[in-house]
């Protein structure tokens, strides 16, 4: 990691701009390097993510590396693959799962850290706020009253290629979506596979 983004991510380990809307310390959850050329944008660390300082140490993660097919060792390796969600901190409950990822950190953090991840080849764009930040910014939202829904957008996935690949959550509260949408199966998980391993020049595997 060069000095410069050493030095930022140390500033956001100690971000404390929104610590009075958050129900915990700020404990910001993140992984970058500017040799990084494959990014996964998520929602916002759960509690299980908030409490290890893992990201992606929940059953959504497990699920994610299935569907990219990769093992927890490169999943994990930060010189090869960054990981941004769109809030660093655990954002609280809600009545229907976790809150929304906190905007103020999108504002505050991720250009400075885009101008340090020029490797990027590919971004997977996971969930609604992921979407909406990211296909919005690049003028690539598929419909002009944009943002669409998840369903909508996952499904013209092949428009956001080679930048961008939109997914669902992985989290287990899709489940009900994963079984309505079995073209998500058959038709995205496989080009996500080879898209990664292209990316990252290894072959892909089939861990859980
Ligand atoms: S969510 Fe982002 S902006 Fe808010 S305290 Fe955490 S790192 Fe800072």
């Amino acid at each position: 990691m060069s000095e410069k983004l050493c030095h930022l991510v140390d500033d956001i380990r100690h971000c404390q701009a929104c610590a009075e809307s958050l129900p915990f310390p700020p404990r910001p959850v993140l992984s970058a390097s500017g040799s990084a050329k494959l990014l996964i944008v998520g929602q916002a660390p759960g509690l299980r993510v908030y409490e290890t300082g893992i990201a992606w140490n929940d059953a959504s993660g497990d699920r994610l590396r299935q569907w990219m097919g990769l093992d927890k060792a490169l999943f994990y390796n930060a010189e090869k693959i960054a990981i941004l969600p769109m809030g660093f901190c655990y954002p609280g409950r809600g009545a229907s799962g976790d809150l929304p990822p906190l905007p103020q950190c999108a504002t505050l953090w991720r250009e400075k850290l885009h101008r340090h991840l020029s490797e990027v080849k590919l971004t997977l764009l996971i969930g609604q706020y992921a979407q909406r930040y990211y296909l919005t910014k690049q003028g690539l939202a598929i419909k002009p009253n944009y943002p669409g829904s998840v369903t909508d957008t996952v499904k013209h996935w092949q428009q956001y290629l080679p930048d961008f690949l939109p997914l669902p959550h992985p989290s287990p509260r899709n489940n009900i979506w994963l079984r309505n949408n079995p073209w998500f199966e058959l038709e995205v998980l496989p080009a996500l596979k080879d898209q990664v391993a292209r990316i990252l020049e290894s072959p892909v595997s089939n861990v859980l």
